[in-house]
Formats: C-alpha cells, sequence, structure tokens
C-alpha cells in the first residue's frame, strides 16, 4: 500500500508510504483518499492526521508521471486536496524532513499544520519550468504572507520548518514539534485538542494582501525579468502570487491551472524536466547492479601538482578527505600548494569560506616527493604530462608501491587509457576521471571505463562523484572521450565558417544568442588555441583525408593562443575577460580566404547555429552507435555540465528531438552539398536515419 491506516483512539493517521519520498503518484492519491473515506466513514474516529512513512511527509509530484496521463488521472492532487477540503472532521497534515511541491501542496489543503524542526519547505516548481499547479500559488500567500511566498514560490528553494514559523502573523504551521522524535504524539495531542473545533479553518478563507501591491510586483515582476531571461515559469509565478491577491480565490484556482497545464507544453519545462531525469540516469550504470558492493576510499593521492591536480586535490579537501600530492620536484609542490592557498584564500576574502574551515581543508593536504608515501592511498589520480612515456613511468611505479585493491585512476584527455590500464598488472583497477578545468569549479567528471575495468571500481568512482558534488557521466575509450570528441567537429565547422564568409565575433554572437556561455571562438581563446593546434598536427599525420580550415593554424603560428597570451582570436587586457575584436585578426581571415579564391557569402544566424549545433548532434549519434556513451541523456548532461550549453535547450540531443530529427536530417544533406564544408562527415550517422524511418527520438 502506499499510504498505510491506522486508528490511534480518536485519531485515524493515514501514512504515505512510497519510497523513498513519499511521491504524489497515482497509487499513492487513490490510497490516500480512500484512507480518508474510511476514517470518514468510521463513527470513532473524530480527527485525521496525514503524515509520511521514512524520510519524508512528501517530495511532491512523481515526476516520471509526468508528460503521461498517469500525471492528470484522477483522483489527481486537485481532486485530492478537495476531498481533504470537504472533511468534515478536522484534518492535520504532520510534516517533517521533505516538504515539497506537491507535498506542501497537500498540506496547505488540510485544516492544520504542524511540523517537526528542520523540515525542508520548498515549492521547487519553478526549476522544472512549471508554476505550482495545486494551489500552492493561492494558498501559501493567504498561509505565509504575499512577499515570503513569492519568494519561496520564484526560487524554489528550500527554507527550514522553524524560520518559516517565526514569520509575524503566519498561518503556514500552526506548531512546531520540540523535535522530530516526538511530532507524531504532539499531532495526536493537537488532533483530540481540535477534534470538536468548528467551523473548520481553511487556508482558502485567509484573506491574501499587500500593502503596496501594485508597486510591489511590478518590482518584482522587473526583477525576475531580468534574472530569467529565457525561462517563462519565474514571471508566471509572480503573475499567480498577483492573481490571489486580486481574485476569488476559485478564479486564481482556475488561473493556476491554466498556467501550469500551458506551461507543460513549454520547451523550456520539457527541457528542464528532461535535465532533472538525464542527471539522476547518469549516475547508473547499465550493467553495474546499483548494490555492487563499494571499496572504501578514505584517502586519496595525487601524481602531479599542476594545473588539474591542485583543483582535482581541492575537490577532496573540500569533502573532507585527506589528500596527499606527489612531485618530482620540491619547487613544483611548493607551487601548487601556493596555488591552492591563493585559490582558498580569495574564497575567505569573498567570504564564501571560513578561516576555520579553510585551515580544516589545508590540514587534510600533505606533499611527498617519494612513492613509498602512497602505499596506503585507497584511490589515486594521475594528473602529469600528457605524454604516453610520461604516463607509463607513472602507472608502473604506482603498480609497484600501492597496496592491492586501491584504484589508480588517470586525468587523461586524449590518450588511451586502455594503454595506460596495460601499464600496470591489474588494469581491472584502472580507470579514467576526466575532471573539467578549473577542476574545483566545473560540475562535470567524465569517467572513463577501460576495457578491463571492473565493475565494482565503476561504482565506486561514480558514488565518489556525488560525495565531492560532480556530476559524472560514463564514457568508454575514443579519443576525446564524449566531450572533447564532439567539440572538435564543432570547432571544425567553426572553421569553416571563417572561410565562408564569417569574422570569429559573428559566429560567437549568433551561438551565444542561441544560448552557449561562450561562442567557439571566445571558448578556445579561454581553452588556449594551442591544445587544438596540437590535435590537428597529430591529425594531421594519422588522418590525413580529414578536412580542415587552415586558419586556426596561421593564428597559432602568430603566438596567438588566447587569453593566457593576451591574444587570441581577440584581444584582451590583463586581468580582464572581455573578448575586444581585432581588425588584423579579421583581415588574416580575410587574406586567408582570397587566398584560397573563395568569394565570401553573407552567412545566416540560423545556418551558423545549425551547422555548429548539429555537427555535435551527428557526432554524439556515432558516439551512441559504438557504445561510447550509454544514452543520449548522458550526452545531454556532458554538455549542459562541461561546456555551457544552454539549460533550457536541454542538450544538443534534447535540442535535436525538438527539432525534430527528421529536419536534423535534411538539413545535414544540405550541408554536405556545400563544397566547402566536408561532405563525409555530414552523411546522417545510421542511427540518426533509422530514428528518422521509426520516428524516433534520441
Ligand atoms: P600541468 O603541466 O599544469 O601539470 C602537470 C604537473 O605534473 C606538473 O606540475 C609537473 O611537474 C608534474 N609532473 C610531470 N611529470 C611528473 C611525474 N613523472 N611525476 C610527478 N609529477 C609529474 O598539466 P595539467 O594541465 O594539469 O594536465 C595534467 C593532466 O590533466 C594531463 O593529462 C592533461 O591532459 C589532463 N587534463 C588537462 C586539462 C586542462 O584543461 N588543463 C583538462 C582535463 C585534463
Amino acid at each position: 500500500m502506499t499510504t498505510d491506516y491506522a486508528v490511534q483512539g480518536p485519531v485515524a493517521v493515514l501514512t504515505l508510504n512510497n519510497p523513498p519520498v513519499n511521491g504524489m503518484g497515482l497509487a499513492t492519491r487513490v490510497a490516500l483518499t480512500d484512507g480518508l473515506a474510511r476514517a470518514l466513514a468510521d463513527e470513532t474516529v473524530k480527527a485525521i492526521v496525514i503524515t509520511g512513512a521514512g524520510k519524508a511527509f512528501s517530495g511532491g509530484a512523481d515526476i516520471t508521471e509526468f508528460g503521461s496521463p498517469k500525471a492528470f488521472a484522477e483522483p489527481n492532487l486537485l481532486s485530492v486536496i478537495l476531498a481533504i477540503e470537504a472533511s468534515t472532521k478536522p484534518v492535520i497534515a504532520a510534516v517533517h524532513t521533505v516538504c515539497m511541491g506537491g507535498g506542501l501542496e497537500l498540506a496547505l489543503g488540510c485544516n492544520y499544520r504542524i511540523a517537526a524542526p528542520g523540515c525542508n519547505v520548498a515549492l521547487p516548481e519553478v526549476k522544472l519550468g512549471l508554476v505550482p499547479g495545486a494551489g500552492g500559488t493561492q494558498r501559501l500567500p493567504r498561509a505565509l504572507g504575499v512577499e515570503p511566498a513569492l519568494n519561496l514560490i520564484v526560487s524554489g528553494e528550500q527554507v527550514k520548518s522553524e524560520l518559516l514559523a517565526m514569520l509575524p502573523g503566519q498561518q503556514l504551521f500552526q506548531k512546531i514539534a520540540a523535535s522530530p522524535e516526538t511530532l507524531m504524539a504532539e499531532a495526536l495531542v493537537f488532533a483530540a485538542e481540535v477534534a470538536d473545533v468548528r467551523p473548520l479553518p481553511q487556508v482558502r478563507k485567509l484573506p491574501s494582501r499587500h500593502p503596496q501591491g501594485d508597486a510591489y510586483f511590478q518590482f518584482a515582476r522587473n526583477m525576475v525579468k531580468g534574472m530569467a531571461k529565457n525561462f517563462p515559469a519565474p514571471v508566471k509565478c509572480v503573475d499567480m502570487v498577483e492573481a490571489s491577491t486580486k481574485n476569488k480565490f476559485d478564479d486564481g484556482m482556475a488561473l493556476e491551472r491554466e498556467t501550469f497545464l500551458n506551461l507543460m507544453w513549454t520547451p523550456e519545462h520539457r527541457a528542464l524536466r528532461h535535465l532533472f531525469l538525464a542527471e539522476r540516469a547518469a549516475s547508473k550504470v547499465p550493467d553495474v547492479p546499483v548494490d555492487t558492493p563499494l571499496r572504501d576510499i578514505k584517502s586519496v593521492a595525487i601524481i602531479g601538482a599542476g594545473t588539474m591536480g591542485g583543483g582535482i586535490a581541492m575537490n577532496f579537501l573540500n569533502a573532507g578527505v585527506p589528500v596527499k600530492m606527489l612531485e618530482m620536484k620540491q619547487e613544483a609542490l611548493d607551487r601548487g600548494l601556493a596555488t591552492i592557498r591563493k585559490n582558498y584564500e580569495a574564497q575567505v576574502a569573498k567570504k564564501k569560506l571560513k578561516q576555520d574551515k579553510y585551515e580544516q581543508r589545508m590540514a587534510l593536504l600533505s606533499t611527498t616527493l617519494s612513492y613509498d608515501d602512497l602505499t596506503d592511498a585507497d584511490l589515486v589520480i594521475e594528473a602529469v604530462f600528457e605524454d604516453i612515456g610520461v604516463k607509463e613511468a607513472v602507472f608502473k611505479e604506482l603498480d609497484r608501491v600501492v597496496k592491492p585493491g586501491a584504484i589508480l585512476a588517470s586525468n587523461t584527455s586524449t590518450l588511451d587509457l586502455n594503454k595506460i590500464a596495460s601499464f600496470t598488472q591489474r588494469p581491472q583497477d584502472v580507470v579514467g576521471l576526466h575532471f573539467f578545468s578549473p577542476a574545483n569549479v566545473m560540475k562535470l567528471l567524465e569517467v572513463v571505463r577501460g576495457e578491463k575495468t571492473a565493475k565494482d571500481v565503476l561504482a565506486t568512482v561514480m558514488s565518489l562523484a556525488k560525495k565531492i558534488k560532480k556530476t559524472a557521466v560514463v564514457s568508454g575509450v575514443c579519443d576525446g572521450f564524449i566531450g572533447n570528441r564532439m567539440i572538435e567537429q564543432y570547432g571544425r565547422q567553426g572553421g569553416f565558417l571563417l572561410d565562408e564568409g564569417c569574422t570569429p565575433a559573428q559566429v560567437d554572437k549568433a551561438m551565444e544568442k542561441f544560448g552557449m556561455a561562450m561562442g567557439p571562438f571566445r571558448m578556445s581563446d579561454l581553452a588556449g588555441n594551442d591544445i587544438g593546434w596540437a590535435i590537428r598536427k597529430r591529425r594531421y599525420t594519422e588522418q590525413p583525408d580529414m578536412k580542415y580550415s587552415k586558419t586556426a593554424d596561421l593564428l597559432c603560428e602568430k603566438g596567438r593562443f588566447g587569453q593566457k597570451t593576451g591574444a587570441g582570436w581577440y584581444d584582451y587586457v590583463p586581468g580582464k575577460r572581455d573578448a575586444i575584436p581585432n581588425a588584423e585578426v579579421v583581415k588574416m581571415i580575410e587574406d586567408h580566404r582570397a587566398a584560397l579564391g573563395i568569394t565570401p557569402r553573407k552567412i545566416s544566424d540560423e545556418e551558423i547555429v545549425q551547422r555548429l549545433v548539429f555537427s555535435l548532434v551527428n557526432e554524439a549519434a556515432h558516439i551512441l552507435e559504438e557504445g561510447i556513451a550509454n544514452k543520449a541523456s548522458d550526452i545531454d548532461v556532458v554538455y549542459i555540465f562541461g561546456y555551457g550549453f544552454p539549460v533550457y535547450r536541454g542538450g544538443p540531443m534534447n535540442y535535436a528531438n525538438e527539432v525534430g530529427l527528421f529536419n536534423v536530417v535534411q538539413a545535414m544533406k544540405r550541408f554536405a552539398q556545400n563544397p566547402l564544408d566536408d561532405a563525409k562527415f555530414w552523411q546522417p550517422a545510421p542511427l540518426l536515419v533509422k530514428l528518422v524511418a521509426e520516428s524516433g527520438n534520441l
């Protein structure tokens, strides 16, 4: 049963029991209304308490039902709440731990609410591109006051029950229990006390008022508009709360319903819902059972204290895991340590980190020049130079000293992980942990699964990723793994666009308008143009038939490596990140174009966006076919968390589905006709062709 029924003296207790968070799925809604009817029919019952089993009152709607008929099947949440409001016996919500979304709306429909201290209260619907849809926008302002209610609704953030209970005049909670443990006992006493009180109080009957309503809502709307440019839901939240102050309750409810249903049809909601599920799905690896035993990781060693090693170390220090860093020379250790200190001190200066926390973190860090000090490490992460000879020496040394069962990880971005594993006698313990730069900031972690990587190693690092607050995605072994393999095609298209008539600024502007955090040329200036140059040089010998624009090579020959040299596709002023267009670079592009005999043409923003984004899509489809990525949604997670793809578009795969795969494939066929582009690349991946034939989605 998803709702348990029990009678204690004069009180019926309905306990939502749908682990893990008592989501309000259809079965739970049915069981709850059945329980309510049973309590009303029982003459010995004088009051009804609704609570939640386990670790939540209720986390709200069952998101897996969204977009399916089940979400609307009766009794829907509105009907459940109406049934509670129609009860002739008082209904008390006893909320604890988590009371969110539909869970909070359910509680607001009850006659009274008693909360355990520490209960997280929120209406997080806006984070899924929606407004609350079961009365939250109409009842919360009445129960809590307009301003605090709007803050909760428009931010979707959690606030502790005891803080809300301190707001003057609030009627959200009639009582805060002494402790979570005493909540039920106190709720039963409370229920007995109010059993005979009539009329039954209802939140819908309370007023929703603001003394300077018009000015306040105008101000709120302007603020929200500025902050939530590409998302329609936040402004609608303001509209709904305003409606609670101007309309009759039932009219406000009708408007909320209409708005909720309209938002459900927006691409922004679909993108956010997709990402919500995609992020959770990414941590599940199809052939690694969820109950795979994990290896214990109590200490970490990091080889190489450079750019990546230092950033990686900070992740573990932040999570309270001791770290030992190894370098070849004391100076390198000192430099690495100084950078970590500088980063932490900047956080302290900005008041983002307390001095004592900083000291605690630094106390977990030790350094060494000797491999013999690493015998006890549970996990070793190598972040030395990107050179297979250097990696070989490091992994042979690790194999010699590190205890059996320890996990050996490499942060390589381009080298063959299977080869690295073969340098050891324990390839099953070797895995790739591809952090992104700056490693202490970027959320994405590509976990690279070698041919021989053991399942428990994979399960352990996926769980560890959560501990260090990374979003991990599993990738198979290939050149560039998921993210960089795709970005290479994107970069190649960027080059062709310059040759055909664009400027870097035009391409960047089009992509930024599409929503990318940064256009491709600004991004390359940030990452370092020399990195792409090194990859291309390798390609010229290994894959001589691959077509490239040579413009980026010309730029690198001038030493314009990007922000780090103060000059790249753009100029940079020291200490600032603003990209200033450079006339010489534009002239260089024009001269090169002329030398190739190309007459420039005007290229639309639409073509720029399609060529760049669909190049990601085609490469991703190959990646899926080859089994490098387990599922399309993993690729979206990589691009959202690692490459600044716009959240409201849900990642390149979700975007392609939104555009329609038929249209995507048609566009690819068109691009293949362009003699200045790469016809071979634009052959649609067989997976795309198959999906179009089946009317399927990625
Ligand atoms: P880096 O040059 O900043 O740092 C490498 C460090 O390793 C240096 O401090 C060097 O002294 C040390 N080192 C070299 N050989 C060593 C050895 N045998 N034993 C101990 N220490 C040794 O390089 P980085 O940018 O930090 O890159 C490190 C690794 O991370 C590379 O494999 C790189 O491909 C990968 N990576 C880099 C980025 C990035 O954006 N920089 C992103 C992802 C992955």
